[in-house]
C-alpha cells in the first residue's frame, strides 16, 4: 500500500468509501470485503448511516484499530459548538472506537461560522477523541480561511476530484500547504470512461479503465482517493493498482480528459 505523508503522518493513499449503500448488511459486507482486500483507510460520515456498519466490520475483522485510518464527517445539523462535541461522541459510539483519525466539516455552512465549528473540533483534538481535523467540499479560499483559523492543522480537503473533474488550483494549494486532497467519486466518470486516451492507456498496461483512473490519482502528490463498491470483485480490482505505473506522458494525456493542467503545475508534480 502506498502512503501519502501529511503533517508527518502516513495515510494509506487508497481508502474505501461507504456512501450510497442501502442497508447495514450491504455496508458491513462491503467494508469486510475491503478490509480483507487490504484497504486500511475507511471513509464514513454521520450522513451516510454507515458508521455502525464500519464499526461492526472492524470488530469482526482481525485488523487492529491502530492499523486503520478512519474518517468521519459532521452533518450540516451538527456544526454548532455543543453539537460538534455531542455528535462526535455519538459517532464514536456507533463506530465502537475511542477515537477517529480524521473529523471533517462535511460541506461549507452558511448558518454556523466555520470558526465556531473548527474551535469545537480543536477541542476534540485536545481531548484525544479526534487525531486530525479537516474540511470537505471547500473552495481554495474557504480552505485557506480554515487553515488560518484552526489551531490544529487542516489535514485534508475532501472534494470531488477525478479524471473528469480535477481541480488544478486546489491541487496546487494542497501541495503548497501540506494539505491532503482526498478525491471522492473517483469512478463517477460518465462518458469519460469511454475516452479514447483512457482506453488506450488501460490497454497498454493490461488494466481496466477504472484501475487507470485510480492509479492516475495515486500518482499525484498529496492525493488520496476513496472509491466505493458493494461488489467484492470490484473492491478487489480497485485495489490492484500498485503493480503498474503510468508514464509522465500518460499522466499528462489523462489530465487532458478533464481540461489539462498548466506547465507550472505539471512541473510541480514532476511531469
Ligand atoms: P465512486 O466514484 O466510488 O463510484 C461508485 C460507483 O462505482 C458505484 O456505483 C460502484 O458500483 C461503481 N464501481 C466501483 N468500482 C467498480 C468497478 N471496479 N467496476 C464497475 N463499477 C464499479 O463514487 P462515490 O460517490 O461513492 O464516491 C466514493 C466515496 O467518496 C463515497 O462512498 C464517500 O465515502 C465519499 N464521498 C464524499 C462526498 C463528500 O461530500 N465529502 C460526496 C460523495 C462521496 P458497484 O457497487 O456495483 O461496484
Amino acid at each position: 500500500m502506498r502512503h501519502v505523508t501529511v503533517d508527518g503522518v502516513d495515510v494509506p493513499a487508497l481508502g474505501f468509501g461507504t456512501a450510497g449503500m442501502d442497508t447495514d448488511e450491504e455496508r458491513q459486507k462491503a467494508v469486510e470485503a475491503a478490509l480483507a482486500a487490504g484497504y486500511r483507510h475507511i471513509d464514513t460520515a454521520q450522513m451516510y448511516d454507515s458508521e455502525s456498519a464500519v464499526g461492526a466490520a472492524v470488530e469482526e475483522s482481525d485488523v487492529a484499530r491502530e492499523e486503520l485510518f478512519v474518517t468521519t464527517k459532521l452533518t450540516r445539523d451538527n456544526r454548532a459548538h455543543e453539537a460538534v462535541i455531542d455528535s462526535t461522541q455519538n459517532s464514536l459510539d456507533r463506530l465502537g472506537m475511542e477515537y477517529v483519525d480524521l473529523l471533517l466539516i462535511h460541506s461549507p455552512d452558511q448558518n454556523v461560522p466555520h470558526e465556531e465549528t473548527l474551535d469545537a473540533m480543536d477541542e476534540l483534538v485536545a481531548d484525544g477523541l479526534v487525531n486530525h481535523i479537516g474540511v470537505s467540499n471547500f473552495s481554495v479560499e474557504q480552505t485557506r480561511n480554515a487553515v488560518d483559523h484552526s489551531a490544529a492543522p487542516i489535514f485534508t480537503n475532501q472534494v470531488e476530484y477525478s479524471l473528469a473533474t480535477h481541480q488544478p488550483d486546489l491541487l496546487s494549494f494542497c501541495i503548497d500547504e501540506d494539505v491532503l486532497l482526498t478525491a471522492y467519486s473517483p469512478l463517477k466518470l460518465g462518458s469519460a470512461l469511454e475516452d479514447e486516451e483512457l482506453v488506450a492507456v488501460a490497454e497498454t498496461h493490461g488494466k481496466t479503465v477504472r484501475q487507470v483512473a485510480i492509479r492516475w490519482l495515486l500518482q499525484q502528490p498529496m492525493v488520496s482517493t476513496i472509491p466505493r463498491s458493494s461488489n467484492p470483485d470490484h473492491i478487489e480490482r480497485n485495489s490492484a493498482v500498485f503493480d503498474f505505473e503510468l508514464a509522465d506522458e500518460e499522466m499528462r494525456r489523462l489530465f487532458g480528459i478533464g481540461g489539462g493542467i498548466d506547465e507550472e503545475l505539471a512541473a510541480t508534480i514532476g511531469l
